[in-house]
């Protein structure tokens, strides 16, 4: 379990997180949300005692990171898949961490299997791409056996192979009873890898829920309808305060009245349907419902800042 309370980090003028509550709980992938510049990276760090919080805390298990006596043990962590020896082989690096816990060499082949990489294990990690990185750094995470996994965006440099053999991992390490904290600024990517959902914007908090009840939350005002009297039923919908787009082949798309009402004006009006849909929201909309003000929030910062 990961338990954040009023976590805060500034860095200069800049508030990085903004006390920021939140507990990731085992047996489950959380997903951790948000756009670019959110503070993901930087909570993350916080809870792997990389950046010291400007205030509240982040525990592990009951305790900050930095007290538990084998961290690796604890917690796997991957924050960037670029910070490697360079010139040391992918064995080496992860014996060399192995040893600092008194973990045998057997447990490093064990990893370097799990994540697909023997057949390079002596080659030199800083050759590898973005994508061997990203598994070296995903053995490494999981070289202690830890209940608490932290992967910060895994699958940025995978090919679709690799996206898939994360995304079941996850799925593995979860129903193993483990604790799974993955960041990504992808919704499509967590929509098939979580079930629960941590969403930030400007380093506060968003939303805390499972994918099915975020869905639930967005009301999506549109209803696609179809009549052989489109243009009829248009001028009396209009009348009644719905904004009515036309498409050529007689389709509506309706807003600002109820599926219901539509379908009664049509009936009191003897209007055959042959269509009367409303849109469902994707999770794809929900998010960025929930993060637009974050995001048009650092465009402006941007634009200042050029
Ligand atoms: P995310 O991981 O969601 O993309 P980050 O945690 O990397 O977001 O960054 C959050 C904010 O904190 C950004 O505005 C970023 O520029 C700023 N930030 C992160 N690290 C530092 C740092 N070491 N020094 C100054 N600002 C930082």
């Amino acid at each position: 379990m990961i338990e954040i309370a009023e976590l805060t980090k500034r860095f200069g003028r800049t508030i990085a997180v903004d006390g920021l509550s939140f507990t990731v709980r085992p047996g489950q992938v959380t997903g951790f949300l948000g756009p670019n510049g959110a503070g993901k990276s930087t909570t993350m760090r916080m809870i792997v005692g990389l950046d010291r919080p400007t205030g509240g805390a982040a525990l592990v298990g009951g305790v900050a990171y930095a007290r538990h006596r084998a961290p690796l043990c604890e917690v796997g962590a991957l924050l960037d898949a670029k910070a490697v020896h360079r010139g040391r082989s992918a064995r080496r690096h992860l014996l060399a961490l192995a040893q600092t816990h008194g973990l045998p060499a057997r447990r490093v082949d064990e990893v370097l299997g799990a994540v697909g990489l023997e057949s390079v294990a002596h080659r030199r990690a800083g050759g590898f791409s973005l994508g061997m990185s990203q598994r070296l750094g995903i053995a490494a995470a999981l070289l202690g056996d830890p209940a608490v996994v932290i992967l910060d965006e895994p699958v940025n440099g995978l090919d679709p192979d690799g996206v898939l053999w994360v995304r079941t991992l996850l799925k593995e390490l979860a129903a193993e009873g483990r604790t799974v904290l993955v960041s990504s600024h992808l919704m499509s990517e967590m929509a098939v890898t979580a079930e629960h959902l941590v969403i930030i914007g400007r380093g506060r908090l968003l939303a805390d829920t499972s994918v099915d009840e975020l869905i639930a939350r967005v009301v999506v005002d549109r209803t696609v309808v179809r009549s052989p009297r489109a243009a009829e039923l248009s001028d009396l919908l209009v009348r009644r305060g719905a904004r009515v787009t036309s498409e050529a082949s007689g389709q509506l798309q309706v807003s600002g009245l109820a599926v219901e009402t539509i379908g009664e004006v049509a009936r009191r009006h003897d209007l055959t349907l042959h269509e009367l849909t409303p849109a469902r929201a994707s999770l794809e909309q929900a998010y960025m419902e929930l993060t637009g003000d974050s995001v048009e929030y650092r465009d402006e910062r941007e634009r200042s800042a050029a």
